[in-house]
Parts: C-alpha cells; structure tokens; sequence
C-alpha cells in the first residue's frame, strides 16, 4: 500500500501514474482524485456556478475514470497508451493544473472532418449532404489539418482534436493519411468518429502503438437498428472491430444517434451494458438526430417527451452506473450550456472543404480555413467572426457568463435546435454562409422553421420544471431526491 502523506503530496500527474499501476493503488487514488475534484468543483466552485450542476459535472469526471479503470482492469489498455494519457488527456485537458477544472480562456479543442466521403451510406447522416466533396477538392491537404493542429496548441494550449466525417480512415493526401497525422503530434489526443469498418488487425496495433488516439464506432442499437441503416454486415464488422482493438489495447468508445425510432434502445441499460461490460467501451457519446443534411427528416427528430425521458435515463447512467454517457444536448449541463462558436472551453468546426461553422450541426460558414491562412490570420482571427461573436453573447447571456441564480434553463441550451429562430437571424445578419442546400433551404423554409419552434416550445416547457427543481440554484425547494433521477420504467 502506497503510504498516505506520499499521496496526498504528489503531483497531479504522479497520481494518476501511481493510479495505474495496478488495481488496488487505482482504487485507493480514485478515492482521493475523486475527493479533489469534488473539492474544486463543489465545494470551492471558483466559477460560481450552480452547485448541483457542479455535483453533475463532478459524476461526469467519475464515469471517465471509472471507464478507464475498468478497461485497465480487463487488460484493454495497452502501456503505450496509458503513458500516453497521462501527457495529453489527464494533464493536458482534464486537470491543466493552468485552468484546474473549469475552462480556461480559450477553446479547448477542434473539431475537424478531413473528408466526407464514406464507404457507406447511412439514412440522414449529415455528410451524405454532399456525395463528394465540392469540386477541385479532395478533402482537406494534410498541411493544411497538421497546421490547425499545431496552431490551436500554440495558441490555446488544446491538446484534444476530434476528428469526425465523412470516415475518417479514409482520408489520405497523397501517401499520408490520419495515423501520419496523428504520430505528428504525441502530445496530442485525438478521438475519432469512425464507422469501424476499416479497422483491420495492422490498423488496431498501430493505434495502439501511437497511444494518443481513441475511436468512437457508430451503433444504431443492436443488429437489426445498425444493418438498417448502416447496411447490411455492418454491426458484425463493428464487433470484430472491437474485438482487434481489445486485443491491442486501445480504449475505445461507442457513438449513437437517438431518433424517434430508435432512442429508447440505445438509452436502455441492455444497450449500455452489451457496450460497457460485453465490449468493453470506455465511453459513449450521443447525438440526437438533428435534421441538417441531404434530405432533413423532422419526424426523425426524438419528442420532446422522449428527450426528457433520455435525460433521465443519462443521469441515470453517469451516476448510478458510472459509465460516461454523454449526450450533445442533455448532458449540457455538465458543459455549462452551449461549447460552440469558439468559447472559452468550448470549440469550433472545419469540414472538408476547410468551411469554418460553430460546430458540426450549425451548418453556416464564417469564413474558411484555406483563405484565413492565405490572408495570414489565424484561429483566434476566426474566433472574432461576427456570427461566432453572437452566439458567444447568446451563451453568456443564457448563462455561461451569469451567476448561479441567473442562469437559464441549461437543459436546452442549444441555439440551432431550441432557439432557431434567433440563430437564423443572427446568420442571416453576420452573412454567414449555408454550406449545403438543406442549410440554405432551412433559413427560407416557413414550415421547418414553424417545426422547429414547435419542438423547442414543448421541451422548454416540459424542461422547465425540471430544471429548476433539480439543477438552477434559483429553486427553492430542496435537492431534488435522486429517486427524481431515476430511469422511466422503459429503461
Ligand atoms: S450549437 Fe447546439 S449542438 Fe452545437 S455545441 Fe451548441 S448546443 Fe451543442
């Protein structure tokens, strides 16, 4: 046993090292990780943010190392990615001993999809909204993604890029392709969204080898809801995808989009258990289905019942079974409300083409990265586009910047799915640029619009209560009993 005062003197770093070395010091630092945090983020809360939306934010951090332990513990993880976790996600992004456990200043991290052509053809994915990518490009130059990746470390000290699509494997620029990118930079970490069908052995042990780099593979619940609308095969290739990557030790992740049809599957504890304990994931993520895309389908949106029934259950999942369940709008919270248009904490969006939006589903371009740089500007130029600019008010307006007791209701915080109608505006004032029809379509379309505002309408009302019993420090009633948080009788 590692002895007490050696503890609690070491360095945030030496502490998560001595964490992995094997199961009993992990379990005997997960006590004291996890009491730091709760101090930081609870009981000092610098930031001064509403108290049990710090308690969610705190169970968020838990589920991750929870994860990771359980996967170290089955052996999933190989040693050249724990070292490499300690540099880059543990000091780097979750306790930058700079800006502890709040955001510091700047974004903490890109988005980039190096391409949009895929190997399938998946019913209302967002990037079958162009079948190639726009004429005499190719996707984007791997200069040009090296240059983004070294420039945000410049100057915001990020060192997490996530990488979506298009299928991200596929992406090459003459002999190079994403793993050459991602050797480039050891001290960063890349998380990738990937369809899995390309992850062969050689792929998987390469990965593994480079340490710094996590894919999320698409399910659309089991087999039936993935062959769907994935195709045919594809959910037995996902598995053998995880198998090569359980063997070679690389932490992987799952992602899923909720629609109407399939939401309650894949928030369903069989779901999360067949993804945590059978295949061992680390990590989920949740996108509910947005309609933006080739051919935008509203009635594939999840109610606004069904997407308060989904926040139950995620809370459900992060707290009671510690596994790391997050969902682009419901776990919101936890991110302090909206992280788009390039705030503080938060992030921005390059697509293939090099068109910068404020994040993968708000479809309007500020400008584009290939003219930012002929032009000798750089990322924090982009930061100041008018349109990002307003949204940031927005967001500080809402609540990122207000006090505890003056911060709106952050169960929906998003401004392209609850406030449409203010964001159109706000791109149609800023000029800035739809990057396909359907987003060109969406600012003039009198029935999306009325659609949306309907949807946003319901939820916030449903949400309100809610929101204020059981996370706004404005309530007066007591915390709500955890009981509150509990799944439906669905789950
Ligand atoms: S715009 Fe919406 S989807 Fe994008 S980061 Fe903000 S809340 Fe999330």
């Amino acid at each position: 046993m590692i002895p007490r005062k050696i503890l609690e003197s070491a360095s945030v770093k030496d502490l998560y090292r001595l964490m992995l070395e094997n199961r009993l010091s992990r379990k005997a630092l997960f006590g004291i990780v996890g009491r730091r945090l709760h101090r930081e983020l609870v009981v000092e809360n610098a930031e001064g943010r509403p108290r049990r939306v710090q308690e969610l934010k705190h169970a968020y951090m838990m589920a991750l190392f929870h994860g990771f332990d359980r996967a170290m513990t089955r052996g999933y993880v190989s040693r050249s990615v724990t070292e490499r976790l300690l540099d880059t996600v543990l000091e780097n992004v979750i306790v930058n001993e700079k800006h502890p456990v709040g955001p510091g200043p700047h974004p903490l991290l890109l988005v980039v999809s190096p391409t949009g052509r895929c190997n399938l053809r998946c019913e209302g994915c967002y990037a079958a909204s162009e079948s190639a990518d726009r004429a005499g490009l190719t996707g984007l130059d791997f200069d040009i993604f090296d240059r983004i990746v070294t420039d945000k470390r410049r100057l915001w000290d990020s060192h997490l890029t996530i990488v979506s699509g298009g299928e991200p494997f596929l992406w090459r620029d003459g002999e190079r392709g994403l793993l050459d990118l991602v050797e480039r930079h050891p001290t960063e970490f890349f998380m990738i969204y990937t369809n899995g069908t390309l992850i062969t052995d050689d792929l998987a042990r390469r990965m593994a080898e480079l340490g710094n780099i996590s894919p999320a593979l698409s399910l659309e619940g089991f087999e039936e809801e993935t062959d769907a609308r994935r195709g045919a095969g594809t959910f037995e290739k996902v598995l053998q995808a995880f198998e090569r990557m359980r063997r070679h030790g690389v932490p992987f992740g799952v992602s899923v989009t909720p629609t109407s049809k399939n939401w309650d599957t894949v928030t369903s504890d069989r779901f999360i258990d067949f993804c945590f304990d059978a295949q061992g994931a680390v990590y989920a993520w949740c996108f509910q289905y947005m309609p933006i895309g080739s051919s935008p389908d509203l009635d594939l949106m999840v109610s606004p019942e069904n997407r308060l029934e989904m926040l139950r259950r995620t809370n459900h999942l992060v707290r009671d079974k510690k596994v790391l369940f997050a969902d682009f709008w419901n776990s919101g919270i936890a991110s302090y409300g909206c992280i788009s248009a390039g705030r503080a904490g938060g992030q921005f969006y390059i697509d293939w083409n090099g068109d910068v939006t404020p994040c993968v589903f708000v479809p309007y371009a500020v400008d584009n990265i290939y003219s930012v740089y002929e032009r000798g500007d750089d990322l924090n130029a982009l930061r100041e586009a008018p349109f990002f600019r307003k949204i940031r008010a927005w967001q500080d307006e809402y609540g990122f910047k207000q006090s505890a007791d003056k911060v709106q209701n952050w169960l929906c915080p998003c401004p392209i799915r609850d406030d449409f109608d203010r964001l159109r505006d706000a791109a149609l004032e800023t000029n800035a640029r739809p990057i396909n029809e359907a987003a060109a379509d969406a600012l003039v379309n009198p029935d999306f619009r009325r659609r949306m505002a309907a949807c946003a309408g319901e939820f916030k009302k449903m949400s309100a209560p809610v929101w204020e019993m059981e996370f706004s420090d404005s309530a007066t009633a007591e915390p709500a009993p955890r009981s509150k948080l509990s799944p439906g009788s669905g789950a």
